[in-house]
């Protein structure tokens, strides 16, 4: 099954749902980064999260999630574009923990307290960032509330990874979203379809896909987008020789006669690039360029 985000509307218009399945991403996501159980759960909902908020991008913009957590696992960020290319990080991934009291992964005890911010790069010059305090670093309360205060929409999210110590066996979640010009039928409907419903991860447990999430939060929906979602990393050789470089002639050096050569780690998505010290020397600024630099 692959991985699919699919946007709606309720018939009326007063109701917007976001759905996915996110399973593929996920797993690897969880093989990239050596996630434990935990820090797979989190990194995977908000990597779901994000998935469906992708779906409101246009053209060339994207999104970052980051949420900055004072907890073990440390920050998570999630990069995704409006083709539904998602890619992400966390800090600690092999942060692992006690199953919480209820006898699930205790995700909320391994992000903390702390703010979610949403960074929106809409091409050119204008990048929107927005923020909203950690309620109980669950992720999907956090982006509830991160919408109601950040977003002034009064929504539900849901998000939920059913994982084990072989890997990811299902990923996913909902965005539902009251807009302008609802009612108070409208609200008590949704909140009685809500109370009624089952966890994510119960719901993904049974095979859920995303069309049945969707129609679990808003049985009326009308599909108005669908889009595929995959991992993918912007980053090359040329990219992170680029980071190389703005260290400087010094360190560069440094790097050729301790190190013979160098190895860059891209965070999302832990690829590896090494220089090798001919590569470097290579990089150094001539005395143009330093000339040219001063002007
Ligand atoms: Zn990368």
């Amino acid at each position: 099954m692959t991985d699919v985000a699919l946007r709606a509307l309720s018939a009326d218009g007063h109701v917007r749902a976001m759905a996915c399945v996110a399973t593929e991403l996920v797993e690897t996501l969880r093989r990239r980064h050596h996630t434990s159980p935990v820090a797979t759960a989190a990194l995977g909902r908000t990597a779901s999260v994000a998935a469906m908020m992708a779906l409101m991008l246009k053209g060339d913009e994207r999104l970052t999630v980051q949420i900055k957590g004072d907890g073990p696992l440390g920050s998570i960020v999630v990069d995704a574009d409006s083709h539904g290319h998602v890619r992400g990080y966390v800090d600690h991934p092999e942060v692992d923990l006690p199953l919480n009291a209820q006898g699930k992964l205790d995700v909320g005890g391994a992000v903390g307290r702390g703010t979610l911010y949403v960074m929106r790069d809409m091409g050119l010059r204008d990048v929107y960032s927005s923020s909203a305090a950690l309620q109980t670093g669950e992720i999907g309360d956090d982006f509830t509330y991160y919408f109601a205060v950040s977003e002034q929409t009064p929504s539900a999210v849901g998000a939920g990874v059913l994982v084990d110590r072989t890997g990811v066996i299902a990923a996913g979640g909902f965005i539902v979203q009251l807009l302008p010009g609802h009612g108070e039928a409208d609200v008590q409907a949704l909140e009685e379809r809500l109370g009624q419903m089952r966890s994510v991860t119960d719901l993904l447990r049974d095979g859920a896909t995303a069309h049945d999430l969707l129609h679990r939060v808003l049985p009326d929906a009308v599909i108005t987008a669908e889009q595929p979602v995959q991992f993918r990393c912007t980053c090359s050789r040329d990219r992170l020789a680029a980071i190389l470089r703005s260290l400087g002639d010094d360190e560069l050096r440094a790097l050729m006669e301790e190190q013979g050569g160098a190895e860059v780690r891209c965070h999302f998505c832990n690829e590896v690039y090494r220089y090798s010290a001919e590569e470097l020397q290579a990089m150094l600024s001539t005395p143009q360029a330093e000339e040219v630099s001063r002007e």
